[in-house]
């Protein structure tokens, strides 16, 4: 549930409201920025995780010499330490190194470095990415992502489908596996319409479990915006790749074989794509309810 944070009258909302994808919930990955003719600092920040120390690094930015464009920040829970990493405009006076001097002397802050960009450039180097602060990522843009699966179905035709199927399969259990180690298989079971959002927060598109039934496992999963179809038009079902995700899910979730049949698909002129999965063992699925 979200919470609104000003009322439909509100002058502000409304002219925030007229700008393009304001209604998104848009989340941008720093790789690069480039502003002609502007000083770019990326400074990172190595902090205690502690309430209150990256407000206070913050509030510290001297403004409008520093103009902070960008922020991102680890979860430290896990080892008491965060990183903070701040993007900035600097004015023509300041330095790197004064401004790491006065990240660094501030309560809380371990360590502070700062990087100027080149003549408006700055790219992140920062290494290794993570999701959250676990898995070691790689990030292409979608439509990079989407022209290799294209190309494996041209050049491989009904062949490159299959591979492309099963990659998304073996793909789809060896990260559900991962994930419901943490969370358990009952809390995934009976939060599975929330877990949908796995997938879009990694934007293959943006998916809702429509119907669930463990007792005659067969799932319904809607994905808008799937980011292997939409671009298509096919006279069927499009998806192989993202499929077999949902199968691999699935599978894992039901610890059975599965099949994954795609019902709508944008690539056939739909709105969204849709997914229907069936649990193909004879088995029992009653010791996965939760309890
Ligand atoms: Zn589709």
């Amino acid at each position: 549930m979200t919470t609104p944070t000003s009322s439909p009258e509100d002058p502000k909302k409304a002219a925030a409201d007229a700008t393009a994808g304001r209604s998104d919930k848009v989340k941008c990955i720093p790789v690069y920025f480039y502003q002609p003719g502007r000083r770019l600092f990326h400074a990172w920040v190595t902090m205690a995780h502690e309430p209150g120390t990256l407000a206070r690094i913050l509030n510290a930015l001297p403004v409008p010499t520093i103009n902070l464009f960008h922020l991102t920040a680890s979860d430290g829970s896990h080892n008491g330490l965060s990183i903070a990493h701040l993007y900035a405009e600097a004015d023509s006076k300041t330095t790197p190194q004064e401004l790491g001097a006065l990240l660094h002397k501030l309560p809380g802050v371990i360590e502070a470095h700062v990087e100027e960009g080149i003549d408006g450039l700055l790219i992140d180097t920062s290494y290794p990415l993570r999701i959250t602060r676990g898995l070691q990522a790689v990030v292409f843009d979608r439509k990079q992502l989407a022209g290799m699966v294209d190309e494996v179905r041209e050049k491989f035709g009904s062949g490159g489908a299959v591979l492309l199927y099963d990659q998304g399969l073996a793909l789809g259990r060896e990260s559900w596996n991962e994930f419901l180690k943490l969370v358990g298989r009952p809390f995934a079971v009976q939060h599975l319409s929330y877990l949908g959002n796995w997938h879009s927060a990694r934007g293959m598109g943006r998916m809702e479990v429509l119907d669930f039934s463990l007792e005659r496992a067969v799932d319904r999963v809607r994905v808008t915006d799937s980011f292997e179809c939409i671009g298509h038009t096919a006279p069927i079902p499009y998806s192989q790749l993202l499929r077999g995700l949902i199968a691999g899910l699935l599978s894992t979730l039901w610890d059975s074989p599965v099949t994954c049949r795609e019902t709508r698909c944008i690539a056939m002129g739909e709105p969204a794509c849709e997914f229907e999965i069936e649990r193909i063992s004879a088995e029992p699925v009653n010791e996965i309810l939760p309890g």
